[in-house]
C-alpha cells in the first residue's frame, strides 16, 4: 500500500489507523513504553508512535548486548526544524542506551533523485549538515558520520545485496513506471547497506528512526537482510513536525519550515505567518476560544519545544478558554524559543567544528567549508 505526504501526517486521524499499521506490519509503541519509559517527551506525548521489532533491540537492552542506531541524512539543503525533531529523539536514544550511532550522508540518493546537480557540489552541504547534527550533542566516540559515495565499503555492500532483490520487487514498492533512471533502482541496494552495515560488520543489530513514508525502504532492506540471513532491522516511527503553513512541511516550501540558518527577520515572518486555529478577531476569540487542535504553532509546542506537561496543558486551557491570543501570545512565545534554541546551537557548533573529522569515518576536506564561509 501506498500512502501520499498528507495521508502519512494524518494517518492518526484515519479509522482504519490500526488496520494500515498492521498491514505493514508494524505495532503501536503503547505495549513497550513500561521497557522505555515515558520521562521524554516524545515518548509521553505519542510522537514515536510505533516500530517494528524494537521488542527485540530492547530485549538485547536488557541483556546488555550492543545494538546500534542508523539513520541517514540526504544533503540537499539546510536543516531545518522539521529535521531536528528526528536527530533528537536519535541523541536522547543514544544516549540512554549508550548505543553507537551511524550516520550516512546520502549525496547519492540526492544525485539519483536529481535534488542536487553533481556529487562533488554537495559536499560542503555534507560537512553543514553533518555539523549541525552532531552539535545536538553528539560526542565523536560515539558515532560514525560518512558520505555515502565516497565510502567503498558500502558501495561493495551494496553491490552484494543487488543480487538478493529484483528490479520488479523494487518497481512495485517504490511505484516506478520505467521510465526512472537506473541509480534510483540501484539506490534501494545502497539504503540497505547503509541499515545493514553496522550489523555485516560491526555485529550490532540496528534501530532505524523514521517516518512512515520512509517504510518502504526498511521493508525493501528487510528483505534482503531476510534472504542473506542478517538480523533485521527494527524501526521506530516518529511524527512529523506540521508545517507552518497547516499542510506538511517541505524542505522544498520554504514557508513551510524554519531554517537553522534563517535570519531572524525571516523567521519572525514565518512564525507571525503561521497557520492557527485562532479566530478572526480577537474580541471572538476571547469569547468563544480558539482550536489547539488544528495549530501548527501548538504542534510546535507540544512535539519539540515544551517539554512541562503543565505548561503546555496552561496553553491547551488558555487557548480553548480565550485567554490566549495566537499573535499576541503564542507567536511571540515561540519566535523567542525558536531564537534562544537557534542561539544555543551557534555556539555548539562552533564546538563541533573545531573536531569535526573526529566525527568522521573517512577523511574530510575541511578547507571546503572555508571557501564556503567566504563566499
Ligand atoms: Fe494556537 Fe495559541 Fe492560537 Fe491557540 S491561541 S490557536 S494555541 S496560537
Amino acid at each position: 500500500m501506498q500512502l501520499n505526504n498528507n495521508e502519512i501526517q494524518d494517518i492518526e486521524k484515519r479509522t482504519d489507523y490500526t488496520k494500515i499499521l498492521d498491514e505493514f506490519g508494524i505495532s503501536q509503541i503503547d505495549k513497550e513504553l513500561p521497557r522505555i519509559g515515558t520521562e521524554h517527551h516524545f515518548f509521553r506525548r505519542g510522537i514515536v508512535f510505533a516500530h517494528r521489532d524494537f521488542d527485540k533491540i530492547l530485549n538485547r537492552i536488557e541483556q546488555n548486548k550492543d545494538f546500534a542506531i542508523i539513520s541517514g541524512r540526504g544533503p540537499s539543503s539546510d536543516l531545518h526544524f522539521g529535521h531536528l525533531i528526528l536527530f533528537e529523539l536519535i541523541r536522547y536514544l543514544q544516549e540512554k542506551y549508550q548505543c553507537k550511532f551511524f550516520m550516512p550522508l546520502s549525496d547519492d540518493e540526492k544525485y539519483v533523485f536529481r535534488k542536487i546537480d553533481s556529487l562533488e557540489g554537495s559536499y560542503a552541504l555534507s560537512l553543514e549538515n553533518a555539523i549541525d547534527i552532531m552539535a545536538l550533542g553528539f560526542e565523536p566516540e560515539n558515532v560514525h558520520v560518512y558520505i555515502s559515495s565516497i565510502t567503498p565499503r558500502i558501495q561493495y555492500l551494496a553491490l552484494t545485496f543487488s543480487t538478493s532483490q529484483t528490479y520488479n520487487a523494487i518497481k512495485a514498492a517504490l511505484g516506478f513506471n520505467g521510465e526512472e533512471n537506473a541509480g534510483t533502482v540501484f539506490y534501494t541496494c545502497i539504503q540497505a547497506a547503509h541499515i545493514l552495515h553496522p550489523t555485516t560488520d560491526y555485529n550490532m543489530p540496528v534501530v532505524v528512526p523514521i517516518g512512515l513514508d520512509q517504510d518502504v525502504y526498511m521493508r525493501l532492506t528487510r528483505d534482503i537482510a531476510r534472504k542473506r540471513k542478517i538480523t533485521s532491522p527494527a524501526s521506530l516511527y516518529i511524527k512529523y513536525l506540521k508545517g507552518l503553513t497547516g499542510g506538511p512541511m517541505s524542505s522544498s516550501a520554504p514557508e513551510t519550515c524554519i531554517y537553522l540558518r534563517d535570519n531572524s527577520k525571516v523567521i519572525k515572518k514565518k512564525i507571525m505567518n503561521a497557520f492557527t486555529g485562532g479566530r478572526a478577531t480577537i474580541k471572538e476569540q476571547r469569547e468563544l476560544g480558539a482550536n489547539p487542535d488544528i495549530c501548527t504553532v501548538y504542534d510546535w509546542f507540544k512535539k519539540f519545544f515544551i517539554k512541562d506537561d503543565k505548561e503546555l496543558e496552561e496553553i491547551l486551557n488558555g487557548c480553548r478558554n480565550g485567554d490566549l491570543i495566537c499573535g499576541l501570545d503564542c507567536k511571540p512565545k515561540l519566535l523567542e524559543m525558536v531564537q534562544n534554541y537557534l542561539e544555543e546551537h551557534k555556539k555548539r557548533r562552533n564546538e563541533v567544528i573545531k573536531n569535526l573529522s573526529k566525527y568522521f569515518d573517512h577523511e574530510i576536506d575541511l578547507s571546503i567549508l572555508e571557501e564556503a564561509d567566504s563566499t
